[in-house]
């Protein structure tokens, strides 16, 4: 590893004796001196190594890893040009794809790094073992990393940050060497953990047999197919189960919506969700990353989710962690509303009160002997290219310029339809002068703007409980 990092950073993937090495025992928060401008203040005089290039990239790379993802898929191709695929084999394959992804997704992801419920010491030895067999690195590293992550989302402090390109954020980032360490994240509470320092220990040993003994075995022993069972449940599950873990980092932060915020890269999609064992809702997940969940409807793809919910049945799991409802819909109704906003703009509306001329009666008629004026719910319309337009037939129209027509369009005559209210008002041209009583606010706002959505400094009372909308008196304008 470089010399540009006051400590040593620990390589991405496998390697016992490196990890060994770490301060296992350190239960002193990583975090607790942190300035307050740590992130600027970080980014900006940390010393970080080159940008990759044509011209370097051969010295930065970071050969374990590099080995690990490239010989694993070389082997697993190879091997299976040579090696029959029994379709017991291959449910078994499948089946340990699961168990070694859930390893990650259920284990050290939602169980160790977010700690959003409690598992049982069993089931922990479960993650801790499954969790090796998909060779991504210790626990304690791997939630190290993904801690900084979540705090550092989209900044060079996140070691897969999303910016720097969907090759980066899924694998190019453990291809070379760190270019940075990433930012500070505290990982004291794993340290203290039975569990996370019984695999610190033997991680080597837990890699080699869950990641390859175990999946040869069980095929050898139960049908006889042991190069099978290396080949398709060993070596190729292996390459699944890395790419399928990979793309949170990557196409969870490039494909989908953001249902709960846009501030950052994560976003929610079924495909992602398929093929990360329901790891796909990353928007929701980075909103809410105590949540146990990462999909809220039944009906979404979330099998992480399940096996912790079955796993708190039986009794291995415990305090599943579920955000507040209320707190979630907030989020949701943002988006929409910002959704909403963006509608809003692209449409055109009446001018507002402001910018229309005052006119006496007098000027009224005056100016309606000139073109054809109509008053309604005091406000001064010009409808001289709506004459021959109108749907009750011109002569309607003719008989009320330079009068009162409110009576007549409110229903003496005909009681008009919202969306002829709404295009009338986009006919104003003055106001009339003490003809706009109060009372008549029903008759004066078009129907398309008692509903609207208004910025909080729009409004007059910012911090008013139901600001986001205003009807009637609430109007911004
Ligand atoms: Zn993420
Ligand atoms: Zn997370």
């Amino acid at each position: 590893m470089s010399s540009v990092y006051p400590r040593k950073t620990t390589p991405p993937l496998t390697k016992g004796p490196a990890m060994a090495k770490d301060k296992v025992t350190d239960d002193t928060p990583a975090d607790i001196d942190i300035p307050d401008n740590y992130v600027a203040h970080t980014l900006k005089t940390q010393k970080a190594l080159p940008p990759i290039s044509w011209a370097n990239w051969y010295k930065e790379i970071n050969w374990l890893s590099f080995t690990i993802l490239t010989v694993t898929p070389v082997i697993g191709i190879i091997g299976a040009m040579f090696t029959k695929l029994r379709w017991e084999t291959f449910l078994f394959a499948v089946f340990y794809y699961f168990v070694t992804g859930l390893g990650i997704t259920a284990g050290y992801h939602r169980f160790w790094a977010h700690r959003s419920y409690n598992a049982s010491k069993p089931l922990q030895y479960f993650f801790a073992m499954a969790g090796a067999g998909a060779v991504e690195g210790s626990i304690k590293w791997w939630c190290r990393g993904h801690r900084a992550h979540h705090r550092y989302t989209d900044t060079d402090l996140d070691p897969y940050n999303a910016h720097k390109g969907l090759y980066w954020s899924h694998i190019g980032w453990m291809m070379v060497k760190p270019r940075r360490r990433p930012g500070v994240a505290d990982v004291s509470d794993l340290s203290k953990s039975a569990v996370v320092r019984w695999q610190h220990r033997n991680y080597l040993t837990l890699i080699i047999t869950m990641g390859f003994i175990v999946p040869t075995i069980i095929p050898w022993l139960l049908w006889g197919d042991a190069m099978g069972g290396y080949i398709y449940a060993g070596v190729l599950r292996l390459c699944f189960v890395h790419h399928s873990t990979f793309c949170v980092n990557s196409l969870a932060h490039w494909l989908g919506e953001a249902p709960f915020d846009d501030k950052h890269t994560p976003r929610d999609h079924l495909i992602t969700a398929l093929v990360t064992i329901g790891e796909g809702y990353h928007n929701f997940h980075h909103q809410f990353p105590m949540d146990y969940r990462n999909a809220i409807k039944w009906y979404q793809y979330d099998p992480t989710k399940w096996f912790i919910a079955a796993c708190q049945k039986v009794g291995l799991a415990s305090h599943l962690k579920i955000f507040p409802p209320n707190e979630i819909r907030k989020g949701q109704l943002t988006m929409q509303l910002k959704k909403l906003r963006a509608t809003q703009e692209t449409l055109a509306w009446p001018s507002n009160n402001d910018d229309l001329p005052v006119i006496n009666w007098d000027s009224f008629q005056e100016q309606a002997q000139k073109r054809p004026l109509v008053l309604i719910s005091g406000f001064i319309h010009d409808v001289t290219d709506f004459i021959d337009e109108h749907p009750g037939g011109p002569h309607l129209l003719i008989k009320m310029i330079g009068k009162d027509a409110t009576t007549a369009f409110f229903g003496g005559v005909y009681d008009h339809s919202n969306a002829a209210h709404n295009l009338l008002a986009m006919k104003r041209v003055g106001i009339l002068h003490g003809g706009h009583p109060h009372g008549l606010e029903d008759k004066a706002i078009p129907p398309s703007q008692r509903l609207k959505i208004a910025r909080y400094n729009e409004l007059s009372s910012p911090y008013g409980s139901s600001t986001a909308y205003s009807d009637g008196e609430g109007m911004a304008y």
